[in-house]
């Protein structure tokens, strides 16, 4: 008898895991469930078609005849509501039921609702979908002033967007920086210099009270915790997920802030799998769990997980240096790994948009971010792969042109 495969998910996890299984196991059937009206899109993409700077058609990368020609079962417009781990069924809001023989769970997460006054009001929005990204490109294209609150990866790109649909804006963040955890306010500063050029205004030690709205509902300003308001008939929160685990409440697969999975992408209970940005993975480079916001890493842990379903063993092992760049500046600025983390780091501005911070743990590289100069990525992502232990010569890891190979001769022996 052949197997089935059920996915819930059809973003770059869930639909790479497709693809994975339907070549490794080509008379399987495989399902894949989705609760968005479209097949698979390019999630990077769909900001630069808010900003008005790319039509709709690149942003797609699946039509449902692409499910079809594989042999796949695509279900758009289908909300999964629970999952039986027993009975290896999956539940629908029609009232379908899907029999497994694997599960993968590949649902990612739900953007965070600012829990402030009026933060549903008409003009606020969340950033995920295809449907929030034209809904953000209408709203800003008609808008005059705005407020982005979240100083992080995604509401950089909802300040960008505004910056690009001419909107005058203010980012409000919470601390003295842009993305705090990672950048030091020395490289911050180079963004935050950027940010101002595409007229968006940082304030720092900010965020927001409440908004006030209009008669008709729509925002109108928002109020930050020191009293100061700030129009805004358009407003972007970007300050987390909250990740879909709610259909496997019933079940014993283990969450924590997502679900929680061993570098086989398998989860605690027998014949279940997750992949993508949902899950807490144990990272073989960092020695520890860890969670990944990447394109790239859901991409590969969905082809892992796919691999292992297939061969019904520990076949494959994520192991994985992410990447995730920003491209709206005339400068490039990459960070990879986990630059958030570790106990060490090292840092150096070399002119004024030329800036780097590595980081590291026990003595070993595990991330950073590089701004106006990309050229030393590679090396540094190997170290990091290669866990070379760099104690002793961490400035080395700043110079212009980093020799891998001197770094592994000199690493102090096991
Ligand atoms: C605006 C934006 C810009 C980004 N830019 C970058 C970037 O530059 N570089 C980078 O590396 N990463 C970027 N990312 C992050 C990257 O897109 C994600 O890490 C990646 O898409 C995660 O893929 P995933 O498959 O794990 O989850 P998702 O893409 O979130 O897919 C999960 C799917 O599951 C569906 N689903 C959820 N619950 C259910 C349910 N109950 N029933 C059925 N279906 C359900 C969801 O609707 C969704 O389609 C960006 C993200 C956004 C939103």
């Amino acid at each position: 008898m052949c197997a089935s495969y059920v996915i819930i998910g059809d973003g770059i996890a869930g639909s790479s895991a497709a693809e994975t299984l339907r070549e490794a196991d080509p008379d399987a059937e495989v399902t894949v469930i989705t609760e968005e009206g479209e097949a698979l899109y390019n999630r990077i993409l769909i900001k630069e078609f808010a900003k008005g700077k790319l039509p709709a058609a690149p942003v797609s990368i699946h039509d449902p005849e692409w499910y079809a020609d594989r042999d796949i079962d695509l279900q758009l417009d289908t909300v999964v509501t629970g999952v039986d781990t027993d009975a290896h069924e999956v539940y629908t809001h029609e009232g379908d039921a899907y029999e497994y023989d694997k599960l993968l769970l590949a649902a990612g997460g739900t953007p965070t609702q600012l829990p402030v006054d009026n933060s549903d009001a008409e003009g606020v929005h969340h950033f995920w979908t295809f449907e929030d990204a034209r809904a953000i490109k209408d709203s800003a294209e008609s808008a005059e002033t705005g407020v982005v609150v979240g100083a992080g990866l995604l509401g950089i790109d909802l300040a960008a967007i505004c910056g690009a649909q001419d909107v005058e804006a203010h980012y409000l963040m919470r601390g003295n920086a842009w993305w705090r955890y990672a950048l030091s306010e020395e490289g911050a500063e180079i963004i935050h210099d950027a940010l101002r050029e595409k007229g968006v205004t940082p304030v720092f030690d900010s965020g927001v009270d409440h908004f006030e709205t209009d008669e008709e509902g729509h925002v109108t300003a928002a109020v930050d915790p020191n009293g100061e308001r700030f129009e805004a008939d358009f407003a972007g929160v970007a300050i987390g997920l909250n990740f879909n685990t709610e259909f496997i409440r019933d079940t014993d697969i283990e969450c924590d802030n997502g679900i929680v999975v061993d570098e086989y992408m398998q989860t605690s209970v027998e014949d279940v799998y997750a992949a993508g940005d949902i899950t807490q993975f144990h990272d073989v480079i960092l020695g520890e769990r860890a969670q990944n916001g990447a394109w790239g890493s859901a991409k590969e842990q969905g082809s892992v997980a796919g691999t292992n379903m297939a061969a019904d063993g520990d076949e494959e092992v994520f192991e994985w240096v992410s990447s995730y760049s920003i491209t709206h500046f005339d400068f490039p600025f990459l960070s990879f790994g986990h630059p958030t983390l570790g106990d060490e780091t090292v840092e150096r501005k070399y002119d004024e948009g030329t800036w780097r911070r590595v980081t590291l743990k026990d003595g070993r590289v595990i991330g950073g971010v590089l701004i106006g100069d990309l050229s030393a990525q590679s090396a540094l992502k190997q170290l990091a792969r290669s866990q070379t232990d760099v104690s002793g010569q961490t400035d080395r890891l700043l110079d212009e042109s980093i020799d891998v190979e001197a770094f592994q001769e000199a690493a102090a022996p096991e």
